[in-house]
């Protein structure tokens, strides 16, 4: 698939830094377009692979942001970016949508730039052009409190009503114990680039003469078609090793390869489905599903990609399974990425929308006692004085 990228706030501007630098690493060309917006003019400077001129700073002028972010406030974020709306479409306006299959909105819903601006930016690009805008959304873990919840409980909202697709990442389910926030940070956003360019990046080519079991970039847009919150599953393999897959083909005959083959490639594909998918969920509730493998062709039998297009449509429940390949010849890895689009079992959406009623009943409430609190501290106790004016 061919690519526009939209990073929205900061955790939405440093997953596609790291996507950049996955594809760059990986000898990938999905994204044709890059750009990144923020209210913070620090966060705006952290990416290392992104084009100084493809670094839009909006609310600059705005004076809730004045160019240092939003405070954490998705509404402030949300009338920022409705505010410079002329300078977002401006921006848009360079990129040739005709030479894009399709577009990426990235952004982390528990702050106030990505959940606020970010279904604004959606809203335009959805009025400006015909391809599929998907969202690519990280959810904020329990530990980070109600406010954060709050932002992601509402945004989610927006984001899935008005994007073709929705790819969630749950920060909860990948935190680790014994780290940094940031270097979990880290560690996640490399993890989920892996996976969302490995996926998106099959077919990336026009050119048909890449073999019988290829992707095609229409596939995977038909599996996005469903609308909905989706799921990423991932597994690899190393082919290098003694163990691995390599040291078995060079070993075999042909017709031993694929057979060996088949029950090797259908446990990568379980692999990738019973390891931590992007977000957690119910395999059963997904409304279809695809396949992709990205290695060396030679690697990947079409008895292997059947046996394990089989084996998923069972665990899915679902016809609605593709298989097919992602040739890379030169990858000394042989990596199965699995999305389960459409899922709808998923506890943690569930789990932050009530963190998030609990917070906005707590805010209520706390406005309230603030505004009795403030008005006895100012009222004498017979109340017999008045306000000057
Ligand atoms: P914004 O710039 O106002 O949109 O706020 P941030 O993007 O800094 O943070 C929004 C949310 O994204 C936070 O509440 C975290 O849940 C999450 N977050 C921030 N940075 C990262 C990151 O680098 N990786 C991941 N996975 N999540 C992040």
């Amino acid at each position: 698939m061919k690519l526009a990228t939209i990073g929205v706030g900061n955790a939405g501007s440093k997953l596609i830094d790291r996507m950049l630098e996955f594809e760059q690493e990986t000898g990938r060309d999905l994204c044709r377009h890059v750009l990144v917006i923020n209210t913070a003019r620090t966060d705006l400077a952290k990416p290392d692979h992104v084009p100084e001129d493809r670094r839009v700073l909006i609310g600059d002028t705005h004076q809730k942001a004045k160019g240092h972010g939003v405070g954490g406030d998705g509404e402030v974020g949300a009338e920022v970016a409705k505010n410079d709306i002329d300078e977002i479409r401006r921006v848009f306006d360079d990129v040739e949508i005709h030479e894009v299959d399709a577009i990426l909105v990235a952004a982390g819903l528990g702050g106030g730039t990505g959940s606020g601006a970010g279904p604004v930016v959606i809203d335009e690009l959805q009025k400006m052009y015909d391809e599929p805008v998907y969202g690519l959304g990280v959810l904020p873990g329990e530990y980070e409190g109600g406010r954060p919840a709050l932002n992601a409980a509402r945004s989610l909202q927006s984001f899935v009503t008005k994007v073709d697709n929705f790819i969630a990442f749950d920060n909860d389910a990948w935190r680790s114990r014994g780290q940094t926030v940031e270097e979990g940070y880290e560690e996640m956003n490399r993890e989920l680039a892996t996976r969302i360019v490995t996926l998106l990046a099959a077919g990336e080519v026009d050119d048909s003469d890449v073999g019988e079991n290829a992707m095609d970039s229409s596939d995977i847009m038909r599996t996005l078609d469903t609308g909905g919150v989706s799921s990423i599953g991932y597994a690899s393999t190393d082919l290098d090793k003694p163990e691995g897959l390599l040291s078995k083909y060079k070993k075999k005959e042909d017709d031993e390869i694929n057979s060996m083959d088949a029950a090797k490639i259908k446990g990568l594909v379980r692999r990738a489905v019973n390891s931590r998918l992007t977000i957690p969920c119910e395999v059963s509730s997904a409304d279809r599903a695809l396949i992709i493998f990205a290695g060396p062709s030679s690697m990947i039998s079409r008895k292997g990609i059947e046996s394990a297009r089989e084996w998923l449509e069972q665990e899915a429940d679902t016809v609605e399974v593709l298989a097919g390949d992602d040739p890379r010849e030169d990858s000394d890895t042989l990596a199965a990425v699995v999305l389960l689009s459409n899922v709808t079992e998923t506890p943690r959406i569930k789990e932050i929308q009530n963190q998030a009623v609990d917070a906005q009943n707590k805010i209520k409430e706390l406005d309230a006692v603030r505004e009795e609190e403030i008005a006895s501290l100012i009222t004498d106790d017979d109340n017999e004085l008045d306000p000057i004016v």
